[in-house]
């Protein structure tokens, strides 16, 4: 399929984009792409906001460990093939990002009704 995609937000931790002609949804994050539908994108925003409210308690049980490079949030990928590993700081520009591509994803849909 021939993928017309639109941007939706891009910061420095990378840029989320959508298919005119299909609403797929393109995470580009350094060199990795990751394709998924648009609720995918809901789910991820969603469990964004669950690793938040565990690292504003301060209970890091689940969402934190220590890797080879350092200690590092985690974060499944809607299809659970991917675990994302991100610093507190890119962990919060990913959560910049992925919010307000859900914003604009839901603006364009609203528009196009
Ligand atoms: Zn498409």
């Amino acid at each position: 399929m021939n993928h017309q995609y639109k941007l939706l937000h891009q910061n420095n931790c990378g840029y989320i984009s959508s298919c005119e002609s299909c609403a797929h949804i393109q995470l580009g994050i350094g060199n990795l792409i990751h394709c998924m539908k648009p609720v995918d994108l809901e789910k991820m925003s969603n469990a964004i906001d669950r690793i938040d409210v565990h690292l504003e308690l301060e209970d890091f049980c689940d969402v934190e460990c220590i890797l080879p490079n350092g200690q590092k949030v985690l974060m499944q990928s809607p299809d659970k093939s991917i675990f994302f590993a991100f610093s507190r700081e890119e962990f919060s520009q990913l959560k910049e990002l992925v919010e307000n591509a859900v914003i604009m994803m839901e603006v364009r849909k609203s528009l196009s009704n």
